[in-house]
């Protein structure tokens, strides 16, 4: 088959009546290129105290109905290590833009954790290249920051005192320092345009993105944004399908705003093109406090009753959990 256009992918964006071929295509392109194994990430959320603005994110630093915390390296070591036990090969470490984190403290924490045979990813936000070498230095492998989206007018409103430019300047920095780099984008901010999430996919080709993770915009009532829609499920799983049948080899997420928006979500978006999910590892005492979107699943649960379900699920689709690391090119 021919490569899509971006005509294609507008068309494909804008009619409804094809979608159940479309996911079942890029499900076919996922057994096809990563076979039927899902990669279990295992998410650690250290710190939702944030220096941004964006305007969708309850992290925000103008929301003050939000109690922050920060959780100190050897705790984040500990959730690092209770992970990897219960059979986790890559930890994320996610985080608010926090300056408590230095790049010192930021390396001592990546060393550490390289200690358990483990792959590492990071997504901690806007760094400068010394840093994003400096944590590549001592063992990180990968990194997460979404461009959110290509429209660079939106972004502008989105998000105060950030430029585009940067973003990308981020992502090609840390493509050169050969990352596993990972993208993506929000599906259904508010005036987002069907031709910006076609070009959103066209960036992820461009960049050559290792991973992208796509979910739908969800409305959070701290933030400017409070009174908008949310962003439409069976739109963000066709912009996640589509980004699997372009970037036919790279890792997909199930991603948890999916499963926000629709109980089935993950599973549903498993059997559309993705092929990782990314399981929170802490406590109940933090989840619920990580609200970049309200209503986030499994805030209740425990590391271990979290990896048990979302292991049930993936068997009962006639899947199996990974045991390898799980990087792009196997
Ligand atoms: N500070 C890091 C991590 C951000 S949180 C960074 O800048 O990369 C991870 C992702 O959550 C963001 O990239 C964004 O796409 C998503 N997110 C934030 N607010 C959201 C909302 N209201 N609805 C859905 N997703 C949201």
């Amino acid at each position: 088959m021919k490569e899509l256009s971006r005509a294609d992918i507008i068309d494909i964006l804008k009619d409804d009546s094809q979608n159940e071929a479309l996911f079942s295509h890029a499900d076919e392109v996922r057994k096809q290129y990563k076979g039927d194994e899902v990669h279990l990430r295992g998410l650690i959320e250290f710190s939702n105290i944030c220096k941004c603005q964006c305007k969708y994110c309850g992290l925000r630093s103008p929301n003050k109905n939000i109690q922050r915390y920060r959780i100190q390296p050897d705790e984040i070591f500990k959730y690092a290590k209770s992970a990897v036990e219960q059979g986790y090969r890559t930890i994320v470490l996610q985080s608010g833009e926090d300056e408590f984190y230095t790049t010192n403290v930021m390396c001592k924490i990546i060393e550490k954790i390289k200690t358990l045979d483990v792959a590492l990813t990071l997504s901690i936000g806007e760094r400068p290249f010394e840093d994003y070498k400096a944590f590549k230095d001592v063992g990180a492998d990968r990194y997460l920051i979404r461009i959110e989206t290509t429209d660079k007018e939106l972004y502008k409103k989105m998000h105060p005192n950030m430029s585009f430019e940067n973003r990308v300047r981020c992502l090609r920095d840390l493509k050169a320092l050969g990352y596993e780099t990972g993208t993506g984008c929000l599906v259904g901010l508010p005036n987002q345009t069907i031709e910006s999430l076609a070009d959103d996919i066209l960036f992820f080709k461009e960049i050559d993105a290792d991973m992208v993770g796509i979910g739908p915009f969800i409305a959070h009532p701290e933030t400017p944004l409070k009174d908008a829609d949310n962003g439409n499920f069976t739109l963000a799983l066709k912009v996640m399908a589509l980004t699997r049948i372009l970037l036919k080899d790279i890792n997909i997420p199930a991603t948890t705003a999916m499963e926000t928006l629709n109980p089935q979500g993950r599973i549903i978006a498993l059997q559309s093109g993705a092929n990782v999910v990314m399981p929170n590892v802490t406590t109940t005492e933090y989840r619920a406090k990580y609200e970049i979107y309200p209503n986030k699943i499994c805030i209740n649960e425990s590391p271990d009753k979290c990896r048990k379900c979302i292991e049930g699920k993936i068997l009962s689709i006639g899947r199996t959990v990974a045991k390898d690391y799980g990087f792009r090119k196997i």
